[in-house]
């Protein structure tokens, strides 16, 4: 393939059959508004100068690849690398496109930023770039979510957003979306609204993975100047998509190297046990825009589940259905136990503690090694555990149970 960013998505935002933008007419303007804004600011200097500075002096980039010399050994086969995103400023790949989100809202001269977040990662990292730029943070969450993911509530507080808790439903994810529109509505003006990964209404899929391709464009020089090579496979978790993404668009041109994107698999593959869309979904719509979905028997979105809180969404980007449809790249998945063992293996053989999201792509990658010998496979870690932490020592122990 060559071009495929230029080509993908057309201008009303569809790759392929995905995409697009499906809003409540009130809201329409306002996404064209940002759209519009988008395409000006993207091709400005200012803009472009202001972003590389803030990734270079602020977020700590250019983050590293590391050879996974230990784990490879061990494993006897492939050779595994990581592309090290969880060394990011505030822990992992989200701030890639929050930073970029609120720069954006500077030069379209909003003064808050609006955002759901479901297990608390987007809100941080949203009220870390809304900090930097002396914006107005507002966070619309569950509160069965604000209960369960307390540190990072105290962390966005901190940071001087205002956590607005949502009591209705199911009063997690999906009403804190609606949470969240709904007060965007009624103050479009000043405020911007701020999508978390490569999903939502058009320009959102877009404009987050170029904000997210960096990755993808550090890994390709940083992995031939280390191996002499491109990689033959590169490995990253999926959620909704964005650092998935943002590791595919580095590679995707590259006719040899294989895109692999890891769904969880989570208990099994009964419904209401996993979160593997892609695997399982069918074309739909879900929170306006056209993608997979997972639905249940009268069509709605279906219940999902992941020991990875991150991960666990019905809908999956519209770039990632479309790469799957074409068969560009391919979609595999992880189950939580394997995603248990991949957190072990890499904390106590490389000394690097993993998001249990990117725990997914680091077990898929094993999975892989054995039956890929002599070959290379370049996994995203998209974020670091500390997050995780006690909710895995705290039910699964310290690894006992984990043996190498
Ligand atoms: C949020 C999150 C993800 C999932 O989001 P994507 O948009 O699919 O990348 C993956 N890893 C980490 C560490 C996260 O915080």
């Amino acid at each position: 393939m060559s071009g495929y960013l230029k080509q993908v998505p057309d201008k009303d935002g569809y790759f392929g059959n995905y995409g697009g933008a499906f809003l409540p007419p009130q809201l329409e303007p306002h996404f064209k508004e940002i759209a519009q804004a988008y395409e000006r600011i993207s091709g400005d200097a200012s803009y472009i100068a202001e972003l590389r500075y803030i990734r270079k002096h602020y977020q700590g980039r250019p983050t590293p690849i590391s050879h996974a010399r230990n784990l490879s050994t061990k494993l006897g086969g492939a050779n595994i690398y990581l592309k090290r995103e969880d060394l990011n400023h505030s822990g992992a790949h989200k701030l890639n496109h929050c930073m970029a989100e609120a720069l954006l809202a500077k030069h379209m001269g909003k003064k808050k930023l609006i955002a759901e977040t479901g297990a608390g990662q987007h809100g941080v990292a949203l009220a870390t770039a809304a900090a930097y730029f002396g914006l107005d943070c507002e966070i619309h969450m569950g509160e069965v979510d604000i209960a369960k993911e307390h540190p990072n509530v105290k962390r966005m507080k901190l940071l001087g957003a205002t956590v607005v808790p949502v009591s209705f439903g199911a009063r997690t994810l999906k009403e804190a979306v609606d949470s969240a529109f709904e007060s965007y509505l009624g103050q479009t003006e000043e405020a911007i609204y701020a999508i978390g990964s490569v999903v939502g209404p058009h320009p959102f899929p877009k404009m987050v993975r170029d904000f997210q391709q960096i990755i993808g464009v550090e890994a390709r020089e940083q992995f031939i100047e280390m191996t002499g090579n491109l990689p033959d496979h590169v490995v990253a978790c999926v959620g909704g998509g964005s650092n998935a993404m943002g590791l595919f668009s580095g590679f995707v041109d590259d006719d040899t190297v294989q895109l692999h994107g890891v769904e969880p698999m989570g208990k099994g593959p009964k419904e209401g046990d996993h979160a593997a869309t892609i695997t399982f979904g069918q074309p739909g719509q879900i929170h306006g825009f056209k993608c997979l979905v997972l639905t249940d028997a009268n069509g709605e979105p279906a219940p999902v589940h992941s020991i990875a809180s991150g991960l666990d969404y019905p809908g999956v980007g519209p770039e990632h259905s479309h790469l799957h449809e074409i068969g560009r790249a391919k979609y595999g998945s992880a189950t939580d136990e394997e995603t248990l063992q991949a957190f072990y293996a890499l904390s106590r053989l490389e000394g690097i503690i993993p998001a249990l999201e990117s725990s997914h792509a680091v077990a898929y990658a094993m999975k892989m090694a054995a039956t890929h010998a002599g070959e290379t496979i370049l996994v995203n870690l998209s974020g670091r555990g500390d997050k995780d932490l006690d909710y895995v020592t705290d039910n699964f122990g310290h690894g006992e149970d984990y043996p190498l």
